[in-house]
């Protein structure tokens, strides 16, 4: 059933929908990557992040600010790496994009998608995999964190970006206007 969904920064100065998103068009995926937990940990630092970043992967197409647009801001942690999206009004994570509109894609962080994670999971789906683990994960987690599943869910999230690529999602790229993005990247340090 595709809905509207509902997002949201944390003092909903900035909101908007993510519109005709399913659970075949989406990825629920969890990240283990450094570069998310800084990202995370530079804007809330409330956030739990023993058990990765809960992360939904959709269209960028879907997506429509309603407000707050102006209050979009944009970090790299190097030129060529992930645009990082957040709020300046309540440093709010929202998500973060490669760094050119050519590859449509987006990985919303879930805290910005305004519904309990119990409904994300019923609208997502379950988490389909976990990116980014490290060694000593593998062997704490067990089939969890099998490496097996992940090459499935890398094929799996490829593929969907190549359809939305497909489909002129780039054109409609929420973050960008022509291949400029809505907010001019900052380099920032890691640490
Ligand atoms: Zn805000
Ligand atoms: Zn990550």
């Amino acid at each position: 059933m595709a809905t509207q969904i509902p997002l949201r920064c944390q003092c909903g100065q900035v909101t908007g929908i993510a519109e005709g998103v399913t659970i075949k068009s989406t990825n629920h995926i969890v990240c283990h990557c450094t570069d998310c937990r800084n990202f995370v940990n530079r804007l809330a630092p409330t956030e739990a992040l023993e058990n990765g970043l809960n992360i939904i992967q959709m269209s960028p197409a879907r997506i429509s600010f309603t407000q707050g647009k102006e209050h979009i801001q944009c970090l790299q942690f190097t030129r060529t790496g992930l645009l990082r999206w957040y709020t300046e009004c309540c440093q709010s994570p929202i998500g973060a994009t490669p760094p050119s509109e050519a590859i449509p894609s987006i990985g919303l962080i879930h805290s910005f998608i305004d519904l309990p994670s119990e409904t994300q999971s019923d609208l997502f789906g379950p988490v389909r995999g976990h990116c980014f683990v490290s060694k000593s994960q593998y062997s704490a987690g067990g089939d969890t964190f099998s490496p097996k599943a992940g090459i499935g869910l890398w094929l799996r999230m490829y593929g969907i970006v190549i359809a939305w690529k497909l489909a002129g999602d780039s054109k409609r790229h929420a973050f960008f206007n022509h291949g400029v993005p809505i907010s001019a990247p900052v380099i920032v340090d890691k640490h």
